[in-house]
């Protein structure tokens, strides 16, 4: 028998994304190595040159999550000079296809995440699900809208959009304009929830993120007692259970999203390990860090903890 269950009427249901809800390293692993290897193919730079160069432009936009990688890899923009629609049909369009081909096997919530989204749903009508991410608002959204979680959820926190590739002498987007559109227009995938897109600075472990998701709803003032109730669930030890602890929300650890050793060395081929802790929790970890509250070994024990209102 679980040691806590919230009271029947939570107030809030907050979770992260990427390795909460899904797989994101081994997604994003698999994605990526196909666009380089399709860039690789293409204009015949060797794949650990190009892993090198990515590596340089996730830093400068740090985020591992930036969209237009190909268009600024240094030997791209080499090849290709300034050609812009040259390079934008010849390899951005197919490096694109391969991500989306290779991401697509992945690119699955865990298995019981839909179900248990369905219950909570069905079990606390009332209660706003939101999602809290380090990603970028447009990325989170685009995941979520492929993992076809987005209806489930009533608002997306995250941080702030890409950054559009640019060449200056031609002052031209290096952007197909249908994709451009998207991203100028704030595409929000049919989504009738709030969405909200928090300063860079706001990053977990910082608490200013889940701060502001607690003003939203008006619980940031709230009593502890109150706050406990807010549910607030994530894979990363160091930022996400931190933050939670230090708000004193009800912290539930996702135990089951930790990457293996094996796909973080993947993912450190090509990006710093800094930008990779967005996204993912990064051993080792500081055995006297904060301890959540309860610990999950999938996404549905947490419907332990909550009873129906
Ligand atoms: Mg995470």
């Amino acid at each position: 028998m679980p040691d806590v269950i919230l009271g029947p009427d939570p107030k809030l249901f907050v979770t992260d994304i990427d390795n909460t809800l899904f797989d994101w390293v081994g997604y994003y692993v698999v994605a990526i190595r196909a666009l380089l290897a399709e860039v690789e193919a293409i204009i015949g730079v060797p794949r650990a040159q190009l892993y090198s160069e990515a590596r340089d432009v996730f830093t400068a936009h740090a985020s591992i999550e930036f969209p237009f990688v190909v268009q600024e890899l240094p030997s791209v923009i080499q090849y290709y000079g300034d050609d812009i629609d040259g390079m934008l049909k010849q390899v951005v369009d197919p490096a694109r296809a391969a991500f989306l081909a290779a991401g697509a096997t992945k690119l699955q919530p865990f298995a019981d995440v839909v179900a248990t989204l369905t219950e909570l749903r069905r079990r606390c009508p009332r209660l706003p699900c939101i999602a809290l991410t380090d990603a970028p608002r447009y990325v989170a959204m685009w995941k979520l809208n492929k993992l076809g979680l987005l209806p489930f959820f009533d608002a997306v926190y995250g941080l702030p959009d890409p950054r559009l590739p640019t060449h200056e002498k031609l002052a031209r987007v290096k952007v197909d304009s249908e994709i451009l559109l998207k991203h100028v227009s704030r595409h929000n995938f049919a989504f009738a929830g709030k969405v909200r897109i928090l300063p860079d600075e706001y990053e977990k472990p910082g608490t200013r993120g889940l701060k502001t998701v607690l003003m939203d709803y008006e619980l940031d003032e709230a009593p502890a007692e109150v706050r406990r109730t807010v549910v607030w669930v994530g894979d990363n030890r160091r930022k996400d259970v931190a933050l939670g602890k230090r708000l004193g929300v009800f912290t539930a650890w996702a135990e089951y999203g930790i990457a293996s050793a094996a796909d973080i060395e993947a993912l450190a081929e090509f990006s710093p390990l800094t930008n990779i802790e967005k996204n993912a929790e990064i051993a080792p970890q500081d055995l006297n860090g904060p301890r959540p509250d309860v610990t999950l070994s999938s996404f549905s024990e947490i419907l332990r903890y909550i009873r129906p209102s």
